[in-house]
């Protein structure tokens, strides 16, 4: 039985190739919890298919991802949990942490851990949690016109939830953004080692596909082991660690941000910064 979605598309563009598509393009792919509740299930599909062996994360419209959809009132009790979590609709910042916790972090981590070659192909504006969806794939695919920012430090937390900046853009450059809120261009990021390559936005589609036929050339016991290997790196830096302990400071922002702003769970004074900041 076929999965049913409403904020994203499934396909196979390719033999032995998945694709998720985010489908919202009216709402620059804002992505509320139906959405990565809908992305965290097709991840699994993916994975789970024995004949998939390289999974696409693309997205329609102009732009990849604004983020996270702030008008959007939703809790995970509205779902079925996906993550070891709970305590969804509990008061205050237990029921905050708890719901991100299952839509940020604990999907971040799962698709970040998924032991087949992931490959973000990215355009336009990718800002805060649009950035949580492509860092915890294996390799990002950038058009030229596309700019990466993290601009949540105007509501007074440190990022948005997935906190890997540090690895992916190097210390001095992941203070930089967060500090600025500005965005950086796609040509930086390659620069950075953030994105694998950067292509013009007309051949986006193809480069990516191209990239995902030759790596489903390989046998899929070779492409786990050697993204394990790769991750097994970054777990011996101690990545899980430090995201982990970011969550719990983020945790923090918002706490502090509630205790001070009659409940709401960020500044609200940072609003119009970051409206500012988006239009870069
Ligand atoms: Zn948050």
């Amino acid at each position: 039985m076929p999965e049913e979605y409403e904020r994203i598309r499934y396909d196979v563009p390719a033999e032995h190739v998945a694709r998720i598509t985010l489908a919202r393009p009216e709402m620059r792919n804002a992505q509320d919890y139906l959405m990565l509740h809908e992305l965290d299930k097709a991840f699994q599909r993916a994975t789970t298919d024995d004949d998939i062996k390289v999974i696409v994360l693309a997205a329609d419209g102009p732009h990849f991802s604004s983020g996270h959809d702030l008008a959007s009132t939703a809790t995970g009790a509205d779902f079925e949990p996906r993550c070891m979590t709970g305590g969804y609709a509990k008061p205050g910042q237990e029921g905050g942490m708890a719901n991100e916790e299952e839509f940020y972090l604990g999907m971040c981590w799962r698709w970040r851990n998924i032991p087949k070659p992931t490959i973000a192909q990215v355009q336009g504006k990718v800002i805060a949690g649009g950035l949580m969806l492509i860092w915890p794939m294996d390799i990002i695919i950038a058009a030229a016109d596309a700019t990466f920012a993290d601009p949540v430090v105007a509501f007074a937390v440190n990022g948005h939830e997935y906190h890997t900046h540090t690895w992916e853009v190097g210390p001095r450059k992941a203070k930089e953004m967060l500090f600025s809120g500005k965005p950086l261009t796609a040509r930086e990021c390659e620069k950075l080692g953030m994105i694998n390559h950067v292509v013009p936005r007309d051949e986006l589609e193809q480069f990516t596909l191209k990239m995902a036929t030759d790596f489903a050339r390989m046998p899929s016991m070779g492409l786990k082991l050697a993204k394990l290997s790769v991750n097994g790196a970054l777990d011996a830096q101690g990545q899980w660690t430090a995201i982990r302990n970011a969550f719990a400071l983020h945790q923090t922002g918002h706490a502090n941000a509630r205790a001070v702003h009659n409940g709401f769970p960020v500044d609200p004074t940072g609003i119009d910064r970051i409206r500012e900041l988006s239009k870069s």
